[in-house]
């Protein structure tokens, strides 16, 4: 039996930190905006299409940015309303969702393979695309195709506030007269290489020998090649709470010292908030377990502003362990879990660009280079040596 035509629908919310600040700030429509760190030292997070048409783009040191574009009006990014706008948008999808992924806080994946017995998986799209618009004003554009790599280019060329549907049997010629670096992972120096041996669109791509490619770039050149094919095996990955990064301790001894159990919490936080960082990650939900010697199980979880910071996760863990704890009772397991998880692919000063996010990268290096438990913070070694 032939396979089912596969239909994939990618959306993205345009320059989707902007948007969220223009509805909040009306005066800031049409106008050049640019989300991001400070003048002198950070980077562009995202800016409208205004800046855009001055050269400006993300991942680009602030202040060459300003030069490009001086007259433009730099906002420094509320975290908290990206992530409540980021959640509605996910709960609109998933209300009418079969299958979805939520790619990062403003992507997302539905997979309505086998769906066109019921419905034109087209027209379903821009159903939602429209609900999404007109309820939370955010713009949002999508690309319908037969897999994930050929919708997320055409979202891509649909922007900004568009959508396109390449349709089954078409992804050769929609991808043919692009550019190579419409490919993600082609970057500046392989864009370079490429164009170096003649090859500037995906067509040119196509048509290059594989054994060439693979001699000259190895075996990346036989991923493009494949791609340049329109071939691309990814699947949606399914969203849901289940998913989660946790650490769990059952003690040898039933512990009631409450400041060696806050310190343990603090240790399973951060090593779970490495984690976290290490599969370049960000949480939208915390919870704490604790067992009780008799084997009453109690947890409590709390949703959070999208994080990857060990000084944002711990109070919220204290926290909930206070919530949860009764007094003076001993506990046998202590638990931290962190789940809403979705990939932390921008750029730039949102998430990362503070001097605090430096020393994590610091940290987080120590503890790759040396094992994970090379380097612990003060509180946590004590945590440690009470153990003992
Ligand atoms: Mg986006």
């Amino acid at each position: 039996m032939a396979s089912p035509q596969r239909y994939i629908a990618h959306l993205d919310l345009d320059s989707f930190f902007v948007s969220v600040e223009v509805l909040n700030n009306p005066s800031l429509k049409g106008k050049a905006v640019i989300v991001g760190g400070s003048k002198d030292r950070g980077v562009v997070t995202t800016c409208s299409y205004e800046a855009r048409k001055f050269g400006v783009r993300s991942a680009m040191p602030m202040h060459k940015a300003m030069k490009l574009c001086p007259h433009a009006i730099l906002v420094q990014g509320t975290r908290g309303e990206y992530s409540r706008y980021s959640r509605w948008v996910t709960e609109i999808i998933a209300a009418k969702a079969p299958l979805f992924e939520k790619a990062s806080i403003d992507e997302f994946f539905i997979d309505l393979t086998g769906m066109d017995k019921f419905f034109d998986p087209f027209q379903w799209t821009i159903d939602l695309r429209d609900e999404i618009i007109s309820k939370t004003q955010l713009p949002i554009s999508f690309g319908l195709a037969s897999n994930k790599m050929i919708a997320k280019i055409a979202t891509d060329e649909a922007k900004p506030n568009g959508y396109l549907f390449v349709q089954p049997g078409m992804e050769k010629n929609f991808l043919a007269p692009l550019p190579v670096n419409k490919f993600s992972g082609v970057g500046e120096s392989m864009h370079e290489r490429l164009k170096s041996m003649g090859i500037f669109t995906i067509q040119q791509l196509s048509e290059t020998p594989v054994a060439e490619l693979e001699k000259s770039i190895g075996k990346y050149g036989v991923d493009l090649w494949k791609k340049s094919q329109g071939i691309h095996e990814g699947i949606v990955q399914p969203y849901h709470e289940a998913k989660s990064i946790s650490t769990e301790n059952t003690f040898e001894e039933n512990q009631t010292d409450e400041a060696f159990l806050l310190s343990e919490l603090v240790r399973m936080t951060e090593k779970v908030a490495y984690e976290l960082r290490t599969d370049k990650k960000l949480t939208g939900c915390i919870a704490v377990k604790i067992r009780y010697p008799d084997f009453e199980t109690t947890s409590k979880q709390t949703t959070i502003d999208y994080t990857l910071r060990d000084d944002e996760l711990i109070p919220v863990a204290i926290s909930l362990f206070h919530q949860l704890y009764r007094k003076g009772q001993p506990i046998r397991l202590l638990g931290v879990r962190l789940s809403e998880l979705t990939s932390h692919v921008l750029q730039g000063s949102l998430f990362e660009d503070n001097k605090k996010d430096e020393l994590y990268k610091a940290i987080d290096a120590v503890k790759n280079k040396f094992g994970k438990t090379a380097l612990q913070k003060a509180r946590t070694i004590r945590g440690g040596l009470n153990k003992s």
